[in-house]
């Protein structure tokens, strides 16, 4: 029997279902499952209904994962808040030593130690690459580990994993403090993006969050597509709070509908300005009536990480040769950059393009 993995509830509603959805993280299209997105009746938690076994998942996607040729220590942005929001819980609680859950080569726990050179730091990896900082090759079980650790990071894992309540409790047999960044599920249905993919199963929003985490003391911080949660073991358990987002949720696939019905009578070459998990939608739903040969992304900001998305490739608006042949769906999450764009794109006398969030 499926159930909520917040409250328990058998009560599961499911709001959209789709065959042979491909992975996003995989550096191809190749691999593909049936997508089942459903919602708890009770608590209104999102989640993924898995038909197929996790261990079979995470194989295909941990073996596949797109692992881009970065220097090390490679830090963005949005690391950078992370690695001053941790710091400061670091040294608020003369934290000594961590454990990463998901800890990639290492860049986040690498740079933290740079700032505070006295941690004990260690990661666990399932996927295969090159480590920078001392590293279990294993997906995480809490008998592997035989130490206490001040508090152990889990960035970006959480909504991957199948059993989010069971994880945290194995968590809290080697640790007191955990600290947990996730998407948002808030901003991205706000801002008409989307994180919905195969390989997330969990979609988390503040609320959802506190659901989850009782029996913990919560702060959460949100930066518009990222919670950040540091919980702290306590004897005080809140009550479930319900919250529900089926009708955006609805929507959001309704308005890719939308689009691909628009893109496929336009009878033109495709260009994807943005290459949000969107891109993965419509793309998907797309394969099926348009050559991928007719297909670009632009990305104005070629980061040099990317010149291919899903061997499509990627290329800037300069380059782009007989731009008349082409229609243009611009889905940027930051709405002054989308319309930036399509203002641009008007100079150049370029009509035929959908701006996402006029949807
Ligand atoms: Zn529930």
């Amino acid at each position: 029997m499926k159930k909520c993995q917040i409250c328990n509830s058998t009560n599961i509603k499911i709001l959209v279902k789709k065959r042979e959805t491909p992975f996003s993280v995989c550096s191809d299209f190749k691999y593909k499952i049936d997508f089942s997105l459903a919602t708890c009746r009770e608590c209104g938690f999102v989640f993924e209904i898995l038909d197929r076994k996790f261990d079979e998942i995470a194989n295909i996607v941990y073996n596949n994962y797109n692992i881009e040729n970065q220097p090390f220590p490679y830090i963005n942005n949005q690391l950078r808040l992370s690695i001053d929001h941790l710091s400061n819980i670091i040294t608020k609680n003369s934290f000594k030593s961590i454990l990463e859950i998901g800890s990639g080569r290492g860049d986040f726990l690498y740079t933290i130690k740079e700032r505070f050179n006295y941690l004990d730091i260690v990661g666990i990896e399932p996927s295969k690459m090159d480590y920078y900082i001392p590293t279990i090759n294993s997906f995480f079980e809490a008998e592997y580990i035989n130490k206490f650790f001040d508090i152990v990071v889990c960035r970006f894992v959480l909504e991957h994993i199948a059993e989010p309540k069971k994880f945290i409790r194995e968590i809290s047999k080697i640790s007191n403090h955990i600290y947990i960044e996730v998407p948002n599920i808030d901003f991205y249905l706000s801002s008409g993006m989307s994180e919905f993919s195969p390989e997330h199963i969990n979609y988390f929003s503040k609320q959802s969050i506190k659901n989850l985490f009782r029996g913990f003391r919560v702060d959460v911080s949100i930066s518009e597509e990222t919670l950040r949660i540091f919980a702290t073991k306590s004897k005080y358990r809140s009550n479930i709070k319900s919250e529900f987002k089926d009708r955006q949720i609805l929507k959001y696939f309704r308005n890719i509908d939308k689009i691909v019905d628009l893109l496929s009578k336009k009878d033109k070459k495709i260009a994807f300005f943005g290459c949000s998990k969107m891109f993965l939608w419509c793309y998907y739903i797309l394969d099926y009536n348009i050559k991928i040969d007719n297909i670009i992304c632009i990305d104005d900001n070629p980061s040099s990480l990317y010149t291919i998305h899903h061997n499509i490739p990627i290329i800037s608006f300069d380059k782009l040769e007989n731009r008349d042949n082409y229609i243009y769906l611009i889905s940027i999450s930051n709405i002054e950059i989308a319309e930036r764009i399509s203002n641009r794109l008007s100079e150049y006398g370029l009509e035929n393009y959908i701006l996402w969030r006029n949807l």
